[in-house]
Parts: C-alpha cells; sequence; structure tokens
C-alpha cells in the first residue's frame, strides 16, 4: 500500500501556491516539501526576450533587493533591451536628421519658388508691360537675379 502523506500547512486546497514535492527525510519518512512558484525576470518591451543583468525573482522578493539588481544603468534600462534601445535611438536621431533635411529644402524652395512664376510670365510681362506700363517689369528682373544668384 502506498504511504499517505499529510499536509504540513493548514491550506488543503490544491491551489497554485500549495504545490508540493515528495522528498524522503534521512530518517526514510516520506514527507511533503512545499515549492515556491517560479521567479522570473522581466523582458523587453518591444522583442519580449529576456533583459540580461537582472536577478530572477518573486514580486515580494523585489522590495529586498538593492536597485542594481533589479534594472541596468542605462536609459530604458530594465525595460527595453540593448539592442532594441538602439535601434530606437537610431531611428529618432535619423528622424531628427529628416526633419532639418525639410527644413532646408523648403527654404531652398521659398527661394526659388517666386523665381519660376517669374520666369512663366516673360510671355505674359511682355504683354502686360505693353498694355499697363513698366511698373511690373522692373520689379520682376531684379526678383530673377537674386534667386539665380542663391542658386
Ligand atoms: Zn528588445
Amino acid at each position: 500500500m502506498v504511504q499517505r502523506l499529510t499536509l504540513r500547512r493548514r491550506l488543503s486546497y490544491n491551489t497554485k501556491s500549495n504545490r508540493r514535492r515528495i522528498v524522503r527525510t534521512p530518517g526514510g519518512r516520506l514527507v511533503y516539501q512545499y515549492v515556491k512558484k517560479n521567479k522570473t525576470v522581466p523582458k523587453c518591451g518591444q522583442c519580449k526576450e529576456k533583459l540580461k543583468g537582472i536577478r530572477p525573482t518573486r514580486p515580494c522578493e523585489r522590495s529586498r533587493l538593492s536597485k542594481r539588481q533589479k534594472t541596468v544603468a542605462r536609459t530604458y534600462g530594465g525595460v527595453l533591451c540593448h539592442s532594441c534601445l538602439r535601434e530606437r535611438i537610431v531611428r529618432a536621431f535619423l528622424i531628427e536628421e529628416q526633419k532639418i533635411v525639410k527644413a532646408l529644402k523648403s527654404q531652398r524652395e521659398l527661394l526659388v519658388k517666386p523665381v519660376k512664376p517669374v520666369a512663366e510670365k516673360k510671355p505674359a510681362k511682355a504683354q502686360a508691360s505693353k498694355s499697363a506700363g513698366g511698373k511690373s517689369a522692373a520689379k520682376k528682373p531684379a526678383q530673377k537675379s537674386t534667386g539665380k544668384s542663391k542658386k
């Protein structure tokens, strides 16, 4: 007949926190040994990979640990892994660079744009100047020359 074992604590339900192992004592008896829940390591918020340099613990144990055992001394340390963080930094940098390039482009376009309408108006100008007079014709050539010199 199989030996029957008695629980060593009052909790008698087969719950997650009441898991046991059977162990033989030096005296030859069989006894229950209570098993703790699995310790976990935090994972990267982006790629879900286990973070390096952090001690696996239960939540209640974490309050007893020092900070250096729970996190990594880096921006987003303990939240993102190093490769995901690098990717984010590089991406942010490139986006900022793009913004600068766009701003430069729009500035250039602002300088260049006044030239194009003038060039298109050339034939119109000739007609307009004939009808209206020399005012408009005098202004536009000045703009043209500035635009060309800046190019
Ligand atoms: Zn990651």
